[in-house]
């Protein structure tokens, strides 16, 4: 672990270095820039993991309080509207798209042209 710290504050360091050392100002602040806007980018994405962790807790029954429980509620409805938009789409479009590695296949395909993926049967012609 000390290790995974001591090799992160070296690439820090060496990429401030870099920064540092560059010519004219306004490169050193476009470098600044970009690096602030990938250290955010990055910085989000953690914060996305730590809101997945925990909802993936709540969904596997762990007791929150009622903000993380109304998130996680909220959560929860908005994956269902997306399901149910995302076969809207599909029926629309004709297709289903297909659980195992994501192929648009026909509507009405039993395996997927793909990756083979068995189709349940259910989705018969109404
Ligand atoms: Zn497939």
């Amino acid at each position: 672990m000390d290790d995974f710290f001591d090799k992160a504050k070296e690439g820090f360091q060496k990429t401030v270095e870099t920064i540092s050392k560059k010519s004219s100002e306004f490169v050193a602040i476009t470098q600044c820039k970009s690096a602030i806007t990938v250290a955010t980018d990055n910085m989000a994405k953690n914060y996305e993991e730590i809101g997945r962790y925990i909802y993936e807790a709540y969904a596997d029954g762990h007791e929150f309080d009622e903000f993380i429980n109304n998130k996680s509620e909220r959560i929860k409805e908005l994956q269902e509207e997306i399901d149910e938009l995302k076969e809207k789409l599909s029926e629309i479009k004709n297709i289903k798209e297909c659980p195992t590695c994501g192929n648009d296949c026909n509507f009405e395909a039993v395996y997927c042209s793909k990756c083979g993926y068995r189709f349940y049967e259910s989705h018969e012609e109404e």
